[in-house]
């Protein structure tokens, strides 16, 4: 359980509620953008791009649309991108280049009926603006462009900086065609950004409480277990392939990473749904048995060595496992990884930039921001990957969407209100705070001499140097 906390309620201002930062992430909640996998969801997705063209085109931003499809077998659906850029200062000397990552599309609001309201209603109530994605992440993508928009003449002065936003319509499902394929796009025009935001949630509960400058990858696969079916009294004349199924479990459960550091959890070893049997036939040993699992992992670990790991396990079980009287059974198991699906880890030593964002939190909320690597993938692995020497931080909404619990109690704040629950929301103080932290880092990072930069670039992204400075332990 989680210590509880008291949290104050947000201000309920209506000098809030008109604040562009919550009129435009209103109005960006008000198009129901589901990441349009099937085409009927198309419309909406191109209206969120268009709003921010819109609004771009006001602050005499460059401007760049893309449609990206193909590049997977099952996940071809075309995916609409914007690409955004702010060049300040005459190009005399080389500028420095902070990049936002963001995206506007949002999982499907669930169950309709449970919400209080119509989900897209960008309805702002006793301080809260409600509806599908203003955490997940339309309310950060707000929040940055406001922020550059408030900036645009102090960024002129400091001269020498580029801001660019890239905005995506396909984050939330397969993101084949979306961020990766932009910045694919920007290195081969030669765009190289040295700096990235990642606008995802990157705390849990408070505004800053966190900023996250890695996240651990996720590789998925499956176990299959072919079996012989039969009269469950005669298990010694057929093969029952929970057996191996179960004791595979164990074995892999079993295993206690250490592979974690300051920055990152262990490695973890999950089994996420299991089907074999018939739960109306009690006398039948099943003829098949089949898990899914799931690892989440450091930059410690790569997909390849923990397919092997597996393997291996299997097929060199520990000791107590190879006394177990099913322990022959494990080699009926058949083994998938999808590594072609897996998410990358990456980790950004802390730089210029999270000191700039560090500074900004610290001026805004007086809040010092802890550095981590914890949460669920985002497409900062493909800026990792893609520029493996920029310096790249996530900074957004808190994931509970800035959940007051009004008594203290928890079940308002694990069941609804926060990212892809039912009533999402967040606390309108948090948006324009955000904006502020956004402008203030935006500002710092532009004071910053440009050699000073790559002074600090050096040892970074590298996931050798993260391993030599930052983990004590290798798995064994
Ligand atoms: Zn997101």
């Amino acid at each position: 359980m989680r210590p509880e906390r008291k949290h104050k309620a947000p201000k309920a201002s209506p000098d809030l509620a008109a604040d562009k930062t919550v009129r435009l992430a209103q109005e960006l909640v008000r198009v129901p953008s589901v990441t349009a996998v099937d085409p009927d969801d198309k419309p909406a997705s191109h209206k969120s791009i268009e709003i921010m063209i819109e609004a771009a085109k006001k602050t005499g931003a460059r401007i760049e649309t893309s449609e990206f499809s193909g590049g997977h077998p099952k996940w071809d659906y075309a995916v609409e991108n914007l690409y955004l850029e702010w060049t300040f200062g005459d190009g005399s000397a080389p500028a420095k280049h902070i990049c936002y990552i963001g995206h506007l599309d949002v999982v499907p609001p669930g169950d309709k009926d449970k919400w209080t309201k119509d989900p897209f209603s960008g309805d702002i109530r006793d301080g809260y603006l409600y509806g599908r994605g203003i955490t997940d992440m339309k309310g950060s993508v707000a929040a940055f462009f406001t922020a550059v928009e408030e900036k645009l003449e102090d960024l002129k002065k400091l001269g020498n900086i580029r801001v660019s936003m890239v905005l995506t319509t396909d984050e939330e499902w397969a993101a084949v065609n979306g961020t990766k394929k932009v910045l694919e796009w920007m290195k081969k025009e030669g765009i190289a950004p040295d700096a990235f935001i990642v606008g995802e949630r990157s705390s849990q509960d408070t505004l800053g409480s966190h900023i996250k400058i890695g996240r651990r990858g996720s590789l998925v696969g499956t176990f299959n277990v072919a079996g012989v079916q039969g009269h469950a009294a005669y298990q010694e004349l057929f093969e029952n392939p929970n057996r191996a199924l179960a004791l595979a479990i164990a074995i892999l459960s079993s295993k206690e990473w250490k592979d974690g550091n300051e920055n990152f959890p262990n490695t973890n070893f999950e089994a996420v749904a299991m089907k074999s049997g018939d739960f109306g036939a009690s006398a039948v040993i099943p003829g098949k048995a089949e898990a899914l699992w799931n690892i989440r992992f450091t930059p410690d670990q790569t997909p390849d060595s923990l397919e092997k790991w597996i393997k291996d396990s299997l097929a060199n079980p520990p000791e107590w496992a190879k006394s177990h009287p099913d322990a022959g059974k494990l080699k009926n198991i058949t083994v998938t990884a999808n590594k072609d699906t897996a998410s990358e880890p990456y980790y950004s030593a802390p730089a210029r930039l999270a000191k700039a964002a560090q500074a900004g939190i610290k001026s805004v909320l007086g809040t010092e921001a802890k550095l981590d690597g914890s949460g669920g993938t985002t497409d900062g692995r493909f800026a990792g990957k893609i520029f493996p020497d920029a310096e790249i931080i996530e900074l957004g909404l808190p994931e509970r969407g800035g959940i007051v619990c009004k008594h203290n109690k928890p079940d308002d704040y694990l069941t609804k209100g926060g990212m892809h629950q039912v009533d999402e929301r967040a606390a309108l103080e948090d948006l324009v705070n955000l904006r502020k932290i956004f402008a203030e880092t935006l500002v710092n990072y532009g004071k910053q001499p440009v050699a000073a930069n790559d002074d600090a670039q050096q040892p970074k992204a590298k996931p050798d140097a993260a391993k030599s400075r930052h983990t004590p332990h290798k798995p064994g």
